[in-house]
């Protein structure tokens, strides 16, 4: 395929009255991305496409704020009333150096760069108008109507975007769908319409389209994001040591700059690792006097905040505390209560187990402590 050869126009004017929150769903966030910018995102990497144009709503004061605003590829339209009017719109200012356009909505972020040239070999392929993805429908369907009548499953699949189609196809069979005042759900039923050939390929059913909020619920499953934490300290003679923000008397305590919680260090580790912004040494550096007898909890608290400003949420917490001394299985529930209140998350959701080092090593000569944690999170919905 040459590069630089396909127009892509994408539809952003839906106002989400159908998903029932003020913000429209395609500014919704997943994992620190908006469901527009993850749509949009394989358009932009992509080499065959050479101009975007994304069709948005009058209204619209959430564009300039996503991350692709400025990006040199794309363009602005305003859209219309329907969806017809609104490719219409976008259509009109494609300047005919394009034999193909591929249509997509700014709902639907689950694409991959792939997509685009597998409908753009399927189109070239099939000499079709139009090209689009389909999957078959699993569940029982009946019709809405007196009887209720079971239909046969096998004669009917499921349509999705993108979809390509020949421009000047696509120009001509809108408007005749505008001519004629035919509703146009999509742009295969406006080729459909001028009885122009289609094309379908199997698509993916992971591809979905954020409809309703429980869409979002459903897309964060498959999103969620993993970061993995070890801390160490060494022990000295002392009067207890603090995990998870629990006060454990003992003969010995945690040679630290801070407050030495082990426990804490690596479960901080572990969210930022997650959430991409890197490790504890950044952002409470052992060599700042700021942080000396430093309390911990003021560590969580600090990613917190951080993974608030990213619209995430820990889901799941696991940690392994590796020591010989003193025995954790006593102070078991009340460190993971503990732990349970820094993190706002149900005990239900931490793991924590302990561990010896069978007396072998540094931890197994009871000179330090270490922890292993791994936390999962994922976008607030
Ligand atoms: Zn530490």
């Amino acid at each position: 395929m040459k590069e630089n050869s396909l127009l892509a126009v994408i539809a952003a004017a839906g106002i989400g009255k159908r998903y029932g929150s003020d913000l429209p769903k395609q500014y919704a966030h997943i994992n620190g991305q908006s469901v527009i910018e993850k749509a949009i995102n394989p358009f932009i990497n992509s080499k065959q496409i050479s101009k975007i144009i994304i069709v948005i709503s009058r209204d619209d004061k959430e564009i300039k704020n996503q991350s692709f605003y400025d990006d040199k590829k794309i363009q602005y339209v305003y859209g219309g009333s329907t969806r017809k009017e609104s490719i219409n719109n976008a259509l009109k200012v494609a300047d005919g150096e394009f034999e193909y356009v591929i249509t997509h909505d700014a709902a639907r972020p689950n694409i991959k760069e792939e997509d685009i040239n597998d409908l753009y070999k399927d189109i070239t392929q099939s000499k079709a108008s139009c090209s689009f993805f389909f999957t078959p429908v699993y569940d029982s369907i009946k019709e809405i109507d007196l009887n209720e009548r079971t239909k046969d499953k096998s004669k009917f699949y499921l349509v999705q975007t993108p979809q390509i189609s020949k421009l000047d196809d696509l120009k001509n069979s809108i408007q005749k769908c505008i001519d004629d005042d035919i509703d146009c759900p999509d742009e295969s039923f406006a080729i459909e319409y001028s009885n122009l050939k289609l094309s379908r390929i199997q698509g993916s059913r992971s591809n979905i389209k954020i409809t309703e909020p429980e869409d979002l619920e459903l897309l964060n499953k498959f999103l969620i994001r993993s970061g993995v934490g070890f801390d160490l300290h060494k022990y000295e003679s002392g009067d207890g040591i603090i995990l998870g923000g629990h006060k454990i008397n003992c003969d010995f305590k945690i040679v630290a700059h801070s407050d030495g919680d082990v426990l804490l260090h690596s479960i901080a580790d572990s969210i930022l690792g997650a959430s991409g912004l890197g490790d504890i040494g950044i952002f409470f550096s052992d060599q700042d006097e700021v942080n000396k007898n430093l309390d911990s909890s003021k560590i969580i608290e600090y990613c917190l905040n951080e993974l608030i400003k990213l619209n995430l949420e820990i889901y799941n917490v696991d940690a392994t505390i590796i020591c010989e001394h003193p025995k954790i299985n006593p102070h078991r529930y009340k460190i993971l209560k503990k732990l349970s209140d820094l993190l706002k998350i149900p005990e239900t959701s931490i793991g924590l187990k302990a561990t010896t080092s069978e007396k072998i090593g540094i931890i197994g000569n009871n000179e330090a402590i270490a922890v292993q944690s791994i936390v999962n999170i994922k976008g607030k919905a």
